[in-house]
């Protein structure tokens, strides 16, 4: 008999919930993990830390340039960047132990080590120790993504770094240049933009943020470059050179552009090797993405695949409802996850959110729309926080009046666009989101208010 019902490798948002859930549905698990730290690029590196950088970033900001409107006189505002720093790391360690805690709680057992499939049933993990083999009746892979790499620009981790450089600079840099102007390169931009770095965002299409709905979109970039961000678009970086700390990044057609730091944010790549994949006979596509069926099963049998590893978007809390299907399928034979319904947020000042499909996907597949959009400007409690950029815009089919897209930028977007996810799993209609009853005042009822604009009867514009 099998050691473990489930073997897991790779303990980020999807690895590890999919171990809580297993475990939850009484599977005797393991998961394999080369970081002593639990939680994954998210909780480690990237959603986490990030987030706790924006928040620290956004009350400096605050401090400094707001908090006299609102009648508050705070005296000369000094930045402790190392202070910063320090609240980050804690917040990161709260949330990497307390993974920890979920797995002796649900009793997961923890391996550390690099582990790679070695035969049906079978997977190898290297420790400090030495080879160790846990067989498995099932493995999920669960190993993430890393940065992409750029060609002409190499990463030194100094002067050029990825994000996670970006998330520990010890100095605020003089000039800093993103390459990408993806969710990465805006958020961390902004972090440092706040901090008081002049910021020159490359991105090399025509447009900021792909994928979020082009009105959206293009209103962001206006507020980003009032807040001082030089975005420029239809620009392609084609190498970056180190030369007594400063870096000469060159671009096609135009000028070089000069820095002292580089952020490169130009996407990233599934982590499907050394995995054993090719010789164990998994499939794997031309992205690097393991294929897997609508049961998160690989080409061999007894192993599956989830989270940014697989297609779909590359998102902490898309690869943790992927966990928590596979885990249940693997259990009880039953678990879906719908990947048009996973939100999107950015956490920029405003945030920026969505569920659902764009004005321009729905327009280029046929499908008749009506539009409702309210903005925040309009809205009492978006006035009285000082918070009035943004708006919502709701999608609703012509016909049927089903909802089909929620696009928000504007304060708190991100908590905002919960509603909207709710509906849709429900097929609300406009007239359902707009029929329920907000609390007054609060930035919710920009999103009813934007439903009952669909019918042409927002009340409040
Ligand atoms: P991205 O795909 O969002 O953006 C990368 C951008 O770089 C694109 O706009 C692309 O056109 C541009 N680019 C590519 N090559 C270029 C070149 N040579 N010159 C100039 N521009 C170039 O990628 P990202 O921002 O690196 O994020 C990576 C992944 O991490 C994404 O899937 C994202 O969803 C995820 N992520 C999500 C969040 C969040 O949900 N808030 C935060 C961080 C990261």
């Amino acid at each position: 008999m099998a050691e473990f019902d489930v073997v897991i490798i790779g303990a980020g948002p999807g690895g590890y919930v999919a171990a809580i859930r297993a475990a939850q549905l009484g599977l005797r698990v393991a998961c394999v993990e080369r970081e002593a730290a639990l939680g994954g690029t998210c909780v480690r590196i990237g959603c986490i830390p990030s987030k706790a950088l924006l928040e620290s970033s956004e009350r400096y900001l605050e401090a400094k340039a707001q908090l006299a409107d609102h009648g508050v006189r705070v005296g000369s505002v000094e930045l402790d960047l190392a202070a910063m720093h320090a609240r980050k790391d804690a917040v990161v360690k709260a949330n990497t132990d307390g993974v920890a805690y979920l797995f002796k709680k649900h009793k997961v057992e923890r391996v550390q080590g690099t582990g790679r499939l070695a035969g049906p049933g079978e997977v190898a993990v290297d420790t400090a120790d030495g080879e160790r083999r846990l067989k498995a009746e099932h493995v999920v892979l669960a190993t993430g993504s890393r940065v992409a790499e750029l060609r002409g620009v190499e990463v030194d981790g100094d002067r050029i770094g990825t994000s996670s450089e970006a998330l520990a600079w010890d100095e605020v840099p003089e000039h800093l240049v993103v390459i990408g102007a993806g969710v990465i390169g805006l958020e961390l931009g902004s972090v440092w933009r706040r901090l008081g770095a002049q910021v020159t965002v490359l991105e090399y299409l025509d447009r900021i943020l792909l994928g979020v709905d082009a009105e959206i979109a293009r209103e962001a970039r206006k507020v980003f470059t009032k807040q001082g961000m030089d975005i420029r678009t239809g620009v392609r970086v084609t190498g970056a050179a180190v030369q007594d700390g400063r870096v000469t990044v060159s671009v096609e057609g135009a000028e070089d552009v000069v820095a002292d730091r580089v952020l490169v944010a130009t996407g990233r790549r599934p982590n499907s090797e050394g995995l054993g994949l090719e010789e164990a006979g998994v499939q794997v596509d031309a992205q690097g993405r393991v294929v897997v069926d609508g049961r998160f099963a690989t080409s061999v049998p007894g192993v599956y695949a989830i989270g940014d590893l697989i297609h779909g978007p590359m998102l902490a809390h898309k690869a943790e409802e992927d966990g928590v299907a596979v885990a249940e399928l693997l259990a009880t034979g039953h678990g879906h996850v719908d990947y048009g319904l996973v939100p999107n947020v950015v956490y920029t000042d405003p945030e920026i959110a969505s569920v659902g499909r764009s004005e321009e996907e729905l327009a280029a597949q046929g499908v008749p729309v009506r539009k409702g959009v309210f903005p925040f400007s309009a809205n009492g409690r978006a006035r009285a926080m000082a918070h009035t950029e943004g708006r919502v815009k709701v999608l609703a089919h012509r016909e049927t009046d089903r909802v089909l897209g929620v696009h928000v930028i504007g304060p708190r977007a991100g908590d905002l666009i919960a509603e909207a996810v709710a509906a849709m799993a429900f097929h609300a209609s406009s007239e359902d989101l707009a029929r329920v009853i907000h609390a007054h005042p609060t930035l919710a009822e920009a999103v009813k208010e934007a439903a009952l604009a669909v019918d042409g009867r927002a009340l409040h514009i």
